[in-house]
């Protein structure tokens, strides 16, 4: 089955397609010919992921999938949730976020943190969402190289290591999003 993954960012299209790659002929926006920011104008992460898999089921009726995910922080009344993105900025750098929530956790005992994940999955007879959602702590100060976004601060329940300090594979058997992309496997396979 051809499936698109409705999104520019090149580290949830990796983790993507480690998962998937096997099953699904993934389709990427650029094969689509799409260079445009999609629609993201809702404040929940639900809302959000099914307007950028609308926008594109619209334009193209090809069977896709859109995801919306963000960082919730305990202290910081679970921002920057829906913003995680742009919270320092509509620059979206994740470096810059980072430092922005670091600043903010400044001398913060609780660290406690969650990452949440909704994806919608829209073809020509189904409307379908998945989540999924980890516990973990923002660490004292970045580590690691891999990844994307929060992951060199965001340490998962259970484990010493930063997300950014582990492999594809290992983030993938733990992460918010594999676990709403295991949900969205299972729904299209019995299809
Ligand atoms: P979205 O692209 O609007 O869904 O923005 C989600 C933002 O949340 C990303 O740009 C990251 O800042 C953050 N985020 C979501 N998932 C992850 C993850 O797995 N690791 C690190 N940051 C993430």
């Amino acid at each position: 089955m051809r499936l698109c993954f409705a999104t520019h960012n090149i580290g949830k299209i990796k983790e993507a397609s480690s998962l998937l790659g096997r099953k699904f002929s993934l389709v990427s926006l650029q094969a689509l010919d799409e260079k445009g920011t999609l629609p993201e104008t809702h404040d929940t992460l639900a809302a959000n992921s099914f307007e950028k898999a609308a926008y594109i089921w619209n334009k193209y009726k090809t069977p896709c999938f859109a995801e919306d995910s963000g960082l919730e922080v305990a202290a910081l009344d679970n921002a920057p949730g829906v913003y995680s993105a742009r919270y320092a900025g509509l620059q979206k750098c994740a470096q810059d976020n980072i430092t922005l929530l670091l600043s903010k956790l400044l001398g913060v005992t609780n660290r406690q943190a969650k990452f949440k994940t909704v994806i919608t999955l829209m073809t020509q007879t189904t409307q379908q969402r998945f989540e999924g959602i980890v516990k973990g702590a923002i660490a004292q100060q970045p580590l690691g190289k891999n990844g994307f976004g929060y992951d060199p601060v965001f340490i998962h329940k259970g484990h010493t290591k930063t997300f950014a300090q582990m492999a594809l594979k290992e983030k993938n058997k733990l992460s918010h999003r594999a676990m709403a992309l295991q949900k969205l496997l299972c729904f299209v396979a019995n299809l």
